[in-house]
């Protein structure tokens, strides 16, 4: 199952989409011109680069705000309890230990 979120800037442009690939890792493709979706005649969409990983200050070219992008708190989460040894990600157990901290 493919999952893909519109990515905005803090003014609600659009500055491109995350997609989760194959690995379950979240990608951001990004625009080459952020969508200013209120626009009566919005640019089409023109993917620029695909990004893995944290990507700081990414401009938005409508309003100028800037954005750090890193992959989603999930996706940390699994790869630390998988760094963890013994330790069962997504046990209830786990869950419980994480909430008391
Ligand atoms: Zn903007």
């Amino acid at each position: 199952m493919t999952e893909i979120r519109i990515w905005q800037c803090e003014n609600g442009h659009v500055l491109g989409m995350v997609a989760r690939n194959g690995s379950g890792v979240n990608q951001l493709w990004i625009y080459r011109q952020a969508i200013d979706l209120t626009d009566e005649e919005p640019v089409a969409p023109d993917v620029m680069a695909i990004l893995e990983g944290y990507v700081f200050d990414i401009r938005c070219s409508v309003c100028g705000t800037t954005r750090t992008w890193f992959p989603d708190e999930a996706a940390l989460e699994r790869l630390l309890a998988r760094a963890r040894p013994g330790s069962k990600a997504g046990s209830g157990e786990e869950t419980a230990r994480v909430g008391r901290l």
